[in-house]
This record gives C-alpha cells, sequence and structure tokens, in this order.
C-alpha cells in the first residue's frame, strides 16, 4: 500500500517544497498538499491555534488540519536553523508541539533539523524520516540526493525571476522557466518571509495589485545568495535569523539599484523579527529618499485599507519617477 504524507501549504513550503516533495516520491511515497489558503482554512486555525502566535502559526495550524482525514503521516519538520550559525525564529521549533495537541491528527514526521553546526545534520535528519518508509539505506541515500538536486533548480528558477509557482510549474514541465519579461512602467522590491509575499491569501494578492497598478515585482528570492549575503554583510553586527539576512540583503541590493522605484515589507503582526527588520529597512529607505510601504498583517486586516496604502504608495513611486518632491 503506498504511504500518503501531507505537506502543508504553509510556511517553509514556499522554500523547500521541491526537496521534500521529491524525496518522498523517490521513496515511494505520494505527497497530498494542503489547499491554498482561503478564507475557511484560516478560520479553522484561527479556532485551533492560541492568540498570541503570529498570523502565519495560524494559518499553518489550517494547514495542517486541512489535511487531517486525508493522509497517513503530515510532514511538519522542527525547523531549528538552516544555515550554519544562524537560527529561524522559535515559533518554527514549536510549532510541531502545538499541532500534536489537535484531535483526529495522523502521526507527525516531525524530525528535527538543526543545521546551526553543521549541514551534514540535514542527510542525518532525511536519514531518519527515510526509514519510515524503507529499509534500504542506499535507496534513502539516492532519494535525498536527488531531491537536493531538485531543490539547486527550484532556486535557480526563482532567480531567473520566477514566482514560486511558476517555478515549481517550470520544474514540472520546463515551460515556465523563462524569466517573467517586466511589462511595468515602475519595478519594486517586495520584501518579506516567504509565507507572506506568496500566500495571496494572506497578503490580499499583493503581487497582483501591484502588476495591475503598472509595477513589476522583484523579492528577495530573485537574488543569489551570495548577493543578498554580502549586502547583509554591511550592517555592523550580523543578523542571526537567516531569514531576517535574506530580507536586509535584498533591501540594501535593491536600494541601490536605479530600476527598483520602491520597496514594500510585508510583516505579520506580533512578530518580533519583522519588527526589527522592517525597522531596519524603513530607516534605509528614508536615508535613500525611496518610496517605502509597511504593510503589517493580521487576521483582522481589511481589503480596502490595503488597497488604499497601495494606491498611495504607487502614487508616491509615481511622483518620485517623474521628478515631483
Ligand atoms: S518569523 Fe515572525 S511571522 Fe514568521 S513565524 Fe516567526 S513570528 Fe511568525
Amino acid at each position: 500500500m503506498t504511504l500518503k504524507v501531507g505537506i502543508p501549504r504553509a510556511l517553509l513550503y514556499y522554500y523547500y517544497v521541491p526537496m521534500w516533495q521529491t524525496f518522498f516520491h523517490e521513496l515511494g511515497a505520494e505527497v497530498v498538499l494542503s489547499s491554498p489558503s482561503t478564507k475557511g482554512i484560516l478560520a479553522n486555525g484561527l479556532k485551533h491555534a492560541v492568540d498570541e502566535v503570529c498570523l502565519p502559526i495560524k494559518m499553518a495550524f489550517g494547514h495542517v488540519l486541512d489535511l487531517a482525514g486525508k493522509v497517513d503521516y503530515i510532514f511538519l519538520p522542527r525547523m531549528v536553523s538552516i544555515k550554519k550559525r544562524e537560527y529561524i525564529c522559535p515559533k518554527f521549533l514549536g510549532l510541531p508541539d502545538m499541532v500534536r495537541c489537535l484531535d483526529g491528527l495522523p502521526p507527525l514526521i516531525d524530525i528535527n533539523v538543526n543545521l546551526y553546526k553543521s549541514k551534514k545534520n540535514a542527510f542525518f535528519a532525511a536519514k531518519e524520516v527515510g526509514k519510515l518508509f524503507t529499509g534500504n539505506y542506499f535507496k534513502i541515500s539516492g532519494a535525498y540526493r536527488y531531491s537536493l538536486k531538485t531543490q539547486k533548480k527550484y532556486f535557480k528558477l526563482l532567480q531567473l525571476g520566477l514566482l514560486p509557482d511558476e517555478a515549481l510549474a517550470g520544474l514540472e514541465d520546463g515551460v515556465g522557466n523563462k524569466p517573467r519579461p517586466g511589462q511595468g512602467q515602475f519595478t519594486v522590491a517586495l520584501l518579506g518571509h516567504p509565507y507572506n509575499i506568496y500566500d495571496s491569501y494572506i497578503n490580499m494578492n499583493i503581487i497582483r495589485r501591484l502588476r495591475a497598478m503598472g509595477s513589476n515585482v522583484v523579492t528577495a528570492e530573485h537574488l543569489s545568495e551570495q548577493v543578498v549575503r554580502s549586502c547583509a554583510a554591511c550592517l555592523p553586527k550580523k543578523l542571526f535569523w537567516t531569514l531576517g539576512q535574506r530580507m536586509i540583503g535584498a533591501a540594501f541590493h535593491y536600494f541601490k539599484r536605479r530600476d527598483v522605484s520602491g520597496i514594500v515589507h510585508v510583516a505579520a503582526f506580533a512578530c518580533g523579527p519583522d519588527s526589527m527588520t522592517g525597522e531596519l529597512i524603513a530607516r534605509e529607505a528614508r536615508a535613500a529618499g525611496m518610496p517605502f510601504l509597511n504593510l503589517t498583517l493580521d487576521e483582522h486586516t481589511g481589503e480596502t485599507g490595503i488597497v488604499t496604502r497601495i494606491e498611495a504608495f504607487m502614487d508616491m513611486v509615481r511622483w518620485r519617477n517623474a521628478g515631483v518632491s
């Protein structure tokens, strides 16, 4: 019998789904993704998560619940660190324990992913997970290597200027692997955690709205690790959150680019890392005289308010480009 593994379409799904999906496929499992975010998924997440957590974690609860009854396992790794000597937000760490209290869920695959000391730990984690599906060490190790290759291809597609869903389609059929030609009059850098900027339900379709208002959209994922890291190194003190570093590095890079006319930072209410990175980016934007918009999202954020603020921001971009101060 083919085992079904559920992957919630939330949090680091937007970075690592090609690798996770390939790994499980290679081990002979069927992968089931939760449905794209909807009002119902969020409502279910809100009902079951504690009030204190941020919106993306509440949404992750909803996605986990969406998989209940459909799969044999839910893959919810305990993400501690994805880079040597750096951490990611502690809420990722606590998520499997918070979720375990929910009724009616299949067993969780909540392996620790902690690369703080060494990258090799990723393989150890994969080995542990692989043992649930096969006793064949070579099969696990082959699946792991192939999944890394697929992940590399995905990151390359993102760096060509594609968005995650376009890059995933590109991996599937090789058709979507051409960069989308910029058709807008302006270019705006959209920065934020991947689960905030690429989940169009959470951010109320911000990318589509910016494009409809005449702007091309670039993100941190369109830049290479090397560019992001070297720009983030301008900070007097290194940020120890990997995702925060990406945002800061990308912001510093886009401040220097003449073709970029403004920056939008999407933050989650009650997010510690976002409040700090948002403030750092806002200060630099003021110093550089670049139009800047900070959008903070929570479950009460209204669509009308978001649209009004994006329109006002795009007016600033137009005035700046027209030389009106
Ligand atoms: S980094 Fe912020 S938005 Fe992301 S999980 Fe942590 S608190 Fe939530």
